[in-house]
């Protein structure tokens, strides 16, 4: 705060407020001052705060207020206050009004970012814990529901059963829309699960996590549906082109055939080379590039159309950005995923993705999910 220049700071993202206090409820602003720390949520909360507060032992006065009497608290507290920093990546043009005519008169507001953020990066022990318990639920969802695959279940069935498998393994639910992309559909990353059957021979995205005690996991998994097929043919025009006959030879088949097994092969090798990359001090960027590079050599470059990876923790998007863009740093006890993919419109796409630990001299994985065999690549 002090390098933020500002005297007090309102806390206004939920995953930030409840880092510092666990607080888990749907509505509250945590007001930390330079004489302590505040509270702020709404009647609906009074006891389920006290509770919180009390489990987690952290040193703030709670307020369970009707929203008339926010205005009057807040003004009270920051009596005295010449700055307040707000989250500005979380407050919008509206919040920042009302609070400057509600009760900031006389306070200047100013915007911060990152500050709870930057310390949310590195995790302890405790997060750890909750990270590979999430972790462990959903490697037994998939488990549990990888058989059925082989029976031709729609994707929304399979994203149902895996919901449902981690919310009866203990999961506060899922961390996300739980991915299930078949056939041509997985050539779109976020593919949502559609009542289209998968068929035997294809190549299936599998993209789900876990949330237990706030925090949550992610991983992917690129299935066969029966035995591993040879080749997806191209269904719709303008998709595949001629960047797969000279990447990716279709053993034997005509034009917009594309091998399964050596688009597969590529993702692994991928994922394992940005794996191998991961450790204490290492350019985000540079994992990245390790993906990057397998995927280019194969003729495919630009069939990765998305970054690398990102942090993992009470949200499932957070710091650090691992794409070539980013000027991130790993540290140890950053958690992050490595989930390179390759996509070809219209015909197939594959993505593998870890959630991983950051360590001195390399990286644990928390998901631990079988990865499959491309089978026999020619
Ligand atoms: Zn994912
Ligand atoms: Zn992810």
């Amino acid at each position: 705060m002090q390098e933020a220049s500002c005297e007090a700071l309102l806390v206004s993202a939920l995953a930030n407020v409840r880092y510092l206090t666990g607080f888990s409820g749907s509505a509250a602003m945590l007001l930390v001052l330079e004489r302590g720390a505040v509270l702020v949520t709404d009647g609906r909360y009074a006891t389920q705060a006290a509770e919180e507060l009390v489990g987690t032992g952290a040193e703030a006065r709670v307020e369970a207020l009707g929203p008339s009497e926010h205005s009057r608290l807040l003004k009270g507290l920051l009596a005295g206050t010449a700055r307040l920093g707000l989250e500005a990546e979380h407050v919008s043009w509206a919040d920042r009004q009302r609070y400057s005519e509600d009760w900031a008169e006389g306070t200047e507001l100013q915007a911060t970012t990152g500050l709870v953020e930057r310390l949310r990066v590195k995790k302890d022990p405790g997060e750890l814990a909750r990270m590979a318990a999430a972790a462990a639920v959903a490697d037994e969802a998939f488990a549990a529901v990888r058989g059925w695959l082989d029976d031709g279940p729609t994707e929304a069935e399979l994203a149902l059963a895996l919901d449902t498998e981690m919310r009866r393994l203990g999961a506060d639910g899922p961390a996300f829309e739980t991915i299930v992309a078949s056939g041509p559909n997985a050539a779109k990353p976020h593919h949502r699960p559609s009542s289209r059957q998968v068929r035997p021979g294809e190549l299936v995205v599998l993209d789900l996590g876990a949330r237990v005690d706030g925090y949550c996991s992610d991983m992917t998994r690129t299935v066969w549906a029966g035995e591993p097929g040879e080749v997806g043919t191209r269904r719709s025009a303008g998709g595949a082109g001629s960047v797969l006959a000279a990447g990716v030879p279709a053993a034997g088949e005509g034009a917009g055939g594309v091998d399964l097994r050596r688009l597969l092969s590529v993702v692994l090798e991928s994922q394992q080379a940005g794996l191998a990359a991961v450790r204490d001090g290492v350019p985000a960027a540079e994992v990245d590039r390790a993906c990057r590079e397998v995927i280019e050599a194969a003729g495919l470059g630009g069939r990765f159309v998305h970054g690398t990876g990102h942090g993992v923790g009470l949200d499932i998007h957070e710091a650090p950005a691992l794409a070539s863009t980013s000027s991130d740093i790993l540290g140890c006890g950053h958690v992050v995923t490595v989930e390179p993919g390759v996509y070809l419109a219209g015909v197939a796409g594959a993505r593998i993705e870890d959630t991983v630990v950051v360590g001195e001299t390399g990286c644990k994985a928390l998901t631990t999910s079988p990865k499959e065999a491309p089978g026999n690549v020619a």
